[in-house]
């Protein structure tokens, strides 16, 4: 027997509809690619949308089209979350980071039929656009007066689009199960691959991730996501905030030390979001120049593993609390968040501290599995680890135009390509990637503990732990580092650090300092370009 209940269709169009009609006051403030602040409502934001949206229709866009934006965080990257998705289309976000090569690809793999971009890579993107197949038209995301000088053809201003509609567009209503948005993986290994979102899947992952024990949102908070709308839909932040009605805060393109502080200081920003290296950066800055950030309240920090040394810099020195969360861009993408569970507050701080290190536990609507290498499920202890497996409604259960994917071998599961133990108390902990899990004598040992080990020296400011080939173990690992600001760190004392923290055959066979790491498009250090670089070094104990 079925409820008798109405089947109304889960849709992004009513995110927006609910933040102007009742939050319609509330502020979205953004750093412009023009360079200064702008400021407007829920109500300013959704009459645009809804122009824009008309504009869309008038240029012959039909649902199902994919409409990508070139684009960093701001009111008018927001506002394309909604006009597109909203009208049926695919939001397709693009890297601007990425290799003109690559962006070639994912364009005409996807085949965009418009491009939204702000001016800043106009000029790059006259380089590639004769490779680009699908193109019908492109629009520069800048007001009349900003237009730049450029040879692409077909180019529209955004600001002109908006002012030459009206806001008479009623939402479509239609499957929930639409495509609302695409985002490619960034393809460490092969080619990129399409994660094609659906409203139904974004509006519950935006439900569950709003709620107090992941991102803590509603009209009383004002969110400030650093992670770029290009990764993974900003991890869902733009969508969560509007529909809880909280005050959202776009960095621009400005997300480093200074100009962030200014933003999350000045805005009263209570929760923000970023990877590990953004907010390294952001400590040096307060350390530097003595600053606070008291009305900050939280940092979600995932992309990458959290070191221990960040979450007590955050906590101990600053008093904001940490959130380790982990998730993919095909989870669309929280998978987990790391808060203290009640029951575990009484712990002295070091066991504490464990706790808090981890991944933290499954957010509502996603179950987690760890396998053997035959598929067998593993205990929740803690200590065994094996392949992490995930389910759930924001899960993707295949890849945009390609017929088959190894990570959806298992009917129903996806595997994430990640190492990870579960424990007793419901805590997910990353080892490692399954690729850069160093394999020596076999036995497995887990880069992420060696580098935040690391990093718990007081002369290391990033670190990077890759195996490098052995004669006798097939891999030992070597650890890269770069040092802190004024300090020159010495190997022998580095590698003594380790002393009595790890089994003392995983210490690394040797150090190197390096000036700086390759960091990628999403703003993680690329440890394939660095195994690359070292793979003939030769370790002294080989
Ligand atoms: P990419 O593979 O290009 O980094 P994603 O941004 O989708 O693409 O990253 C997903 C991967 O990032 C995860 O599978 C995991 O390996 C890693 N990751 C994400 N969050 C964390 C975290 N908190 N700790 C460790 N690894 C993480």
């Amino acid at each position: 027997m079925h409820g008798l209940m109405m089947d109304r269709p889960l849709l992004i169009s009513s995110f927006l509809e609910y933040a102007s009609s009742i939050y319609g006051e509330q502020e979205i403030v953004s750093r412009t690619v023009e360079g200064g602040i702008h400021r407007y409502t829920y109500a300013q934001a959704d009459n645009r949308v809804h122009r824009m949206a008309k504009a869309l229709t008038a240029l012959g866009v039909e649902s199902g089209d994919r409409i990508a934006t070139l684009a960093w965080n701001d009111h008018r990257h927001y506002e394309l979350y909604f006009s597109v998705s909203g009208m049926g289309a695919v939001c397709h976000t693009l890297n601007p980071r990425l290799h003109p090569s690559q962006l070639t690809y994912i364009m005409n793999h996807a085949s965009d039929r418009y491009l939204f971009v702000d001016p800043t890579f106009v000029k790059p993107l006259e380089a590639f656009y004769a490779t680009l197949e699908s193109l019908k038209g492109i629009i520069i995301m800048a007001d009349a007066a900003d237009m730049p000088d450029t040879t692409l053809p077909n180019v529209h201003c955004y600001e002109t689009l908006i002012a030459d509609n009206d806001a008479d567009f009623a939402w479509p209503e239609f499957d929930e199960r639409t495509a609302s948005s695409l985002c490619y993986t960034s393809g460490t290994t092969g080619n990129p691959k399409g994660v094609l979102y659906s409203h139904r899947a974004t509006v519950l992952h935006t439900m569950s991730v709003a709620l107090p024990s992941v991102l803590h949102l509603s009209a009383h908070e004002t969110v400030l996501p650093v992670v770029p709308m290009f990764h993974a839909n900003a991890w869902g932040i733009p969508y969560a905030a509007t529909m809880t009605g909280a005050k959202l805060v776009l960095p621009g393109a400005h997300l480093i030390g200074e100009p962030l502080y200014e933003l999350l200081d000045g805005e009263g920003v209570t929760t923000t979001a970023g990877v590990p290296t953004v907010w390294l950066a952001l400590l040096e800055y307060m350390r530097g120049n003595g600053k606070r950030l008291d009305g900050l309240q939280r940092v979600i920090i995932g992309g990458s593993a959290a070191p221990t040394s960040m979450i007590e810099a955050f906590q101990d020195e600053f008093g904001i609390e940490v959130r380790h969360g982990w998730g993919m861009t095909e989870m669309s993408p929280v998978g987990s968040i790391n808060t203290l569970k009640p029951n575990l507050t009484g712990l002295a701080a070091n066991e504490r501290m464990a706790y808090q290190a981890k991944q933290g536990q499954p957010v509502y609507g996603v179950d987690m599995k760890i396998v053997d290498a035959d598929g067998a499920e593993l205990p929740h202890d803690g200590k065994t680890f094996g392949e992490l497996k995930v389910r759930g409604p924001w899960i993707c259960n295949g890849y945009f135009a390609m017929d088959e994917s190894k990570a959806h071998a298992e009917e129903g599961w996806f595997n994430t390509d990640d190492v990870a133990t579960l424990d007793s108390e419901g805590y997910m902990q990353i080892v490692d990637r399954t690729k850069d899990v160093i394999k020596s004598g076999g036995e497995w040992i887990s880069s992420i503990e060696l580098e935040d080990v690391a990093l718990r020296h007081p002369d290391v400011a990033q670190a990077a732990v890759i195996g490098v080939a052995h004669p006798k173990w097939d891999e030992r690992p070597l650890l890269l580092i770069t040092p802190k600001p004024g300090t020159t760190p010495d190997m022998s004392d580095i590698l003594a650090f380790f002393k009595g923290k790890v089994a003392n055959w995983w210490t690394p066979d040797d150090v190197i300092v390096m000036e700086s790491f390759p960091i990628g498009g999403t703003g993680k250090i690329q440890k394939g370009e660095l195994r690359e670089k070292f793979k003939d070094y030769k370790l002294p104990t080989a």
